[in-house]
């Protein structure tokens, strides 16, 4: 069998890091293939779905900016790529068409589900930070854990608003300053703003309002334990960070391009935090 190749194509996208993961597991299973950095202008976006068919790939990742365009693109989207309006992972099917997949809401309930077995349980409410793409995916993921109530908080009321108008009646919106009316209700908190990332400025909330029993998740990875978690952590409650969501997102690609279903293990992690702390 020829060596398979896959890759990640985004704009720019020498900070991925995907190839990272990817080259890791094939290391791993000893599979002969590679896994490259494809870097595509947005300009240039749409024609490069159009013929990924002859690009020599089997299948890539999708990044920023372009994982609406491939949506728009593709031959075939599964539910999760529907369901976001994203594609971030695609492939070619044996008779040549490309399908493609969001894998962000998956990644999400697979960290959490081994992060902090049990964690959710029907009836529950989450606050979820942001209204991007990754706040989409992960409102997505808990209305199919059954979440009686999810909380829209975001800067721009608009973008929140038409985020909770797109899921139906379970999903409200509020903005910055009524936050601390919910924070005593939720079971589960979700920081998917880019505050608290390096370069940003800090995520303004105050987790002394939080209960004793909600888990606060930042899906910001760099820097891996943020300011939430520290303070939340202070607070004895429970947290998970972001790395977690990065990993488990990568596994149903892998498995998809070169047929072995891969492993996150502690010494992935492991490589992908130390690669997180480098200088870019
Ligand atoms: P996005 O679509 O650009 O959304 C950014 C969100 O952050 C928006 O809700 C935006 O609010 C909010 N925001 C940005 N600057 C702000 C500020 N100064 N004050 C208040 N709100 C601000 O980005 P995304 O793709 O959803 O990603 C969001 C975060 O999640 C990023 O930190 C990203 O690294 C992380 N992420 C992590 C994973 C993972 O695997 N762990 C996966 C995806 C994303 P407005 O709507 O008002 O602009």
């Amino acid at each position: 069998m020829t060596a398979r190749k896959a890759g990640v194509v985004g704009w720019p996208i020498h900070h991925s890091r995907s190839p990272l993961i990817h080259r890791y597991w094939l290391r791993q299973l000893g599979i002969d293939g590679d896994y490259i950095p494809i870097a595509v202008p947005p300009a240039k976006a749409r024609e490069f779905f159009l013929t990924f068919g002859k690009s020599g790939y089997v299948g890539g990742n999708v990044t920023v900016p372009h994982k609406e365009t491939a949506f728009a693109s593709v031959d075939i989207a599964e539910d999760a790529a529907e369901a976001l309006g994203a594609v971030n992972t695609i492939w070619l099917e044996d008779d040549g068409r490309l399908a493609g997949t969001n894998t962000d809401a998956a990644g999400f309930l697979a960290n959490l589900d081994l992060a902090i077995p049990g964690w959710s349980e029907e009836g529950q409410t989450a606050i979820v930070l942001g209204a991007g793409g990754a706040a989409r995916a992960v409102v997505w993921s808990l209305l199919q854990r059954a979440f009686d109530s999810v909380i829209i908080v975001n800067r721009t009321g608009e973008r929140a608003k038409s985020l909770a108008d797109r899921f139906g009646n379970r999903v409200r919106h509020s903005d910055w300053p009524s936050v601390g009316d919910y924070l005593g209700q939720a079971q589960l908190l979700v920081n998917a703003t880019s505050l608290g990332m390096i370069g940003q400025p800090p995520l303004p909330l105050d987790v002394s309002a939080l209960r004793d029993d909600t888990i606060v998740v930042d899906l910001v990875y760099a820097p891996l334990r943020t300011a939430l978690l520290r303070d939340a952590q202070i607070r004895g409650l429970r947290t998970v960070d972001g790395v977690g969501m990065l990993l488990h997102q990568a596994v149903p690609g892998f498995e998809k391009w070169f047929g072995a279903r891969p492993e996150v293990t502690t010494e992935l992690r492991e490589l992908v935090i130390a690669d997180l702390a480098r200088p870019s």
